[in-house]
């Protein structure tokens, strides 16, 4: 028993300075550290946090919490200053996109007015009404992930049809967060799935599309026929060096052919000097960008919709940071699942009930 509360209000006192840190970054923007906490409590003793259920439990005021979630629009940028103090070694960037459905959102107005609530989605192929997210991690040396940012887009495909004028593309942004993260840290890889090959060129690790052309086959090993081989999807498990397109210019890659459950994925990297297994192990941290999607969500982020687009931007920034206050804790606890993490917050507060309370006073929601 005391064993689990000394745990317990370790593990409080941790999460409260690491949201104070976040907190202190903010504060000169205006962004209060009491709605700031609010949130991040909310997600870690509920799960989802959403304005209207910080105002409700914590009796915050819910327009001065809508306003700072539009506080914390950009905000990426400055907490990379924390970020960089934090992570010293080298890292990976890994790069995705996740779609997240707004079944509450009123499509047609929203569409017209703001053009924040339609886009393509992916797995059920079609418009929805919905945000493009273009979501960015670290992993550092010692395979800890930090997310980065949740930053909604409009594809090329909107804007030319006059729609989500407010948002950049994909593309715009992928290029200064990358920029922006390059000048910070010691970046070694870069690794996207194989829509996003325009994105970036250095140092990538990436996928290339079965039907891809080969300009030339440089080497191959083992040593097997390849003769005849015109599009990637035509050769066999193996590692070769082969010249492909991109945009105007030709480039030399180091492709590694693998299986995978039946099929053959075919993992690319720019830097030949890579040997496969290290290649396909990048490639494999892709994973953290999945289970990234995942907290995302389980965090709330689908639940609220937002007329501005500077408050959604905010809001996906915030569950980002929280998505990372909640690893962080059940990396501690030991625990693998969200679930887990809430059961264990209920089951300690169950027993000393007065620490919700503790946890209220520190925080000074009275
Ligand atoms: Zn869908």
């Amino acid at each position: 028993m005391f064993e689990l509360e000394t745990k317990f209000k370790r593990l409080v006192k941790e999460i409260l300075s690491e949201v104070k840190d976040i907190a202190k970054l903010f504060k000169r923007s205006g962004v209060s550290e009491k709605i700031f906490l609010s949130f991040v409590f909310y997600a870690l003793l509920e799960g989802r946090s959403s304005v209207m259920r910080i105002s409700r439990e914590f009796g915050i005021n819910y327009e001065n919490a809508l306003k700072v979630l539009g506080k914390l629009e950009g905000k990426w940028r400055k907490y990379l200053e924390l970020l960089k103090e934090q992570i010293k070694g080298p890292v990976t960037i890994l790069i995705d996109d996740t779609f997240s459905h707004k079944p509450y959102a009123r499509l047609r107005n929203s569409v017209s007015n703001f053009g924040n609530y339609a886009a393509w989605c992916n797995e059920h192929k079609r418009f929805e009404a919905g945000v493009s997210f273009l979501t960015v991690i670290l992993v550092d040396s010692e395979g800890g992930t930090s997310p980065v940012c949740a930053l909604p887009y409009a594809s090329r495909r909107l804007l030319d049809m006059g729609i989500g004028k407010e948002f950049n593309t994909k593309i715009d942004m992928v290029y200064e967060v990358v920029n922006y993260l390059k000048f910070r840290f010691n970046v070694k890889r870069i690794v996207f799935d194989s829509r996003s090959e325009k994105l970036v060129t250095d140092n990538v690790i990436s996928e290339l599309k079965s039907n891809r052309r080969i300009l030339e086959l440089v080497s191959a090993s083992p040593n097997v026929d390849v003769e005849g081989c015109r599009h990637v999807k035509d050769l066999p498990e193996g590692e070769y060096i082969i010249k492909i397109s991109r945009g105007s210019s030709v480039i030399e890659v180091k492709l590694v052919a693998v299986k995978n459950t039946g099929s053959i994925n075919y993992v690319y990297s720019t830097n030949l000097k890579l040997s496969a297994s290290e290649i396909l192990r990048e490639w494999k941290s892709r994973w953290n960008i999945e289970k990234f999607h995942r907290d995302l969500k389980s965090l709330g982020l689908e639940d609220t919709s937002f007329k501005r687009r500077d408050r959604l931007e905010g809001f996906a920034f915030l569950h980002a940071l929280i998505a990372r206050i909640v690893r962080n804790a059940m990396r501690k606890l030991g625990i693998s699942s969200i679930e887990e993490l809430h059961e264990f917050f209920e089951h300690c507060l169950h027993i000393y009930g007065g620490l919700l309370n503790i946890i209220k006073g520190e925080v000074r929601f009275t």
